[in-house]
């Protein structure tokens, strides 16, 4: 069976299509600056040079209606005709309390997800925009709905509940949720295969650093904490979000600045982090050629960014009691060769010693400890897409 995967942005669209019989990716693309000036569709066929089509895309059914075209374009498509998509899976950011796995898409779905938006105003609503347009454009395809949150809803209260009055998570849902979930039980799956060794007998801390970053505590698979909170703002240093701060620093600054809360929201959402520390960039390619000019402040969010991955790591290590794989994934995990060295750099007595030569690797699955560190790290690339189809081929198979 055929699935399409998609993941729908504001403005943009991810796809891919896998043929799950054997779990092989076909094509992917992306679609870009939907309902804008220039919108564009850029596809893959898997072997092929890719193209891109600058087409006018007024919403989120059109550029579906685009994407549906390139799978079967006579060149580039992977299909004939609709009927070989045996099933859609959308990623779905939030899920609030609803749902701890993935689902078949129904009415009852669309409508507790139409009321998790006030938890995901930014994600959930083209999330939804995207499964609609797919409804549309393909009435009798079943679709999947596989969630951000979903992984981390194994946390036990200690993990979850804010020290705030009780009665804001009975009535608002205030609660710790943690995100990008897809791509921490992935890279958690992938290091058992990798180690071989069963996930019910390991202790892992998967360290997805992206432009969003968190880090999750994993034992006997199941995820037991996470750094990503009520929003995706909580937790590490990210490329232009704050993380964790004193909650008091907000008010202090919107009476300072005299902010609006919209303002304020901006800031540590859009203006912070990595890029706020340095004023270079929320890139850590950019942030390095700054350091090795010599420019101090990119060196110091960098150091900063460090420091806060290490001391979850820590942190996860005495909640787990010890731990017996590190996992770093996405972006800058894959492929950041110095910023892996500074984390892992003295927690020899951890346990945890990084081989540097090993090290030296950027996107590829591999073991990057020393043969003696009794901690193994591992690079494992992420790959959301076919956790996404693989929940959804598992599902429809068995409709
Ligand atoms: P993601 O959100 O997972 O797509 O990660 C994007 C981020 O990865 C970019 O903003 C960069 O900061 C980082 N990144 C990508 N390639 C490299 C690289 N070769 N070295 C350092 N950082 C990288």
């Amino acid at each position: 069976m055929k699935v399409l995967v998609i993941n729908c942005g504001s403005s943009s669209l991810k796809y891919q299509v896998l043929d799950m019989t054997n779990e092989v990716l076909e094509c992917k693309g992306l679609v870009e600056r939907i309902g804008m000036e220039g919108s564009a569709i850029t596809h893959e066929k898997i072997g092929m040079d890719k193209f891109k089509n600058i087409v006018p895309m007024e919403d989120h059914k059109d550029a579906i209606g685009h994407v549906l075209d390139a799978i079967q374009d006579e060149d580039h498509g992977v299909v004939k005709d609709m009927s070989e998509i045996g099933a859609v899976g959308h990623r779905v950011v939030h899920a609030g309390e609803k749902y701890a796995h993935s689902v078949l898409i129904d009415d009852t779905v669309m409508a507790a997800l139409e009321d998790c938006v006030e938890l995901a105003p930014l994600h959930n609503p083209p999330n939804l925009l995207g499964i609609r347009a797919c409804q549309e454009l393909m009435p009798t395809t079943p679709m999947v709905a596989v969630f951000d949150t979903a992984f981390h809803q194994t946390m036990p209260p200690e993990s979850y509940i804010y020290a705030i009055p009780y009665e804001y998570y009975q009535k608002y849902g205030i609660r710790r949720y943690g995100f990008h979930g897809t791509s921490h039980k992935y890279v958690a799956e992938r290091a058992a295969d990798m180690l071989n060794v069963n996930i019910e007998d390991l202790k892992l801390i998967t360290c997805h650093l992206g432009n969003g970053a968190s880090v999750s505590a994993i034992k006997r698979g199941k995820c037991l904490d996470t750094s990503m909170g009520f929003t995706p703002l909580e937790g590490l240093v990210m490329g232009t979000r704050s993380g964790d701060i004193d909650p008091a620093i907000v008010t202090y600054i919107r009476e300072k600045e005299g902010l609006n809360q919209g303002v304020a929201n901006e800031i540590l959402n859009k203006k912070s982090g990595v890029l706020g520390i340095s004023g270079v960039s929320s890139d850590f390619r950019d942030l390095e050629a700054a350091a090795e000019d010599g420019n101090e402040r990119a060196i110091l969010a960098l150091k900063v960014f460090a420091h806060k991955v290490k001391s979850y790591i820590g942190a996860y290590i005495a909640e787990m009691n010890g731990v017996d794989a590190i996992i770093f994934t996405a972006g800058v995990g894959e492929n950041d060769i110095g910023m892996r060295d500074i984390i892992c750099n003295d927690m020899g007595n951890l346990g945890i010693k990084l081989d540097l030569v090993k090290n030296k690797v950027r996107g590829k699955e591999m073991i990057i400890s020393r043969d003696d560190s009794k901690v193994k790290v591992l690079l494992i690339p992420t790959n959301e897409e076919l956790m996404i189809a693989r929940d959804t081929y598992e599902i429809v198979t068995k409709l």
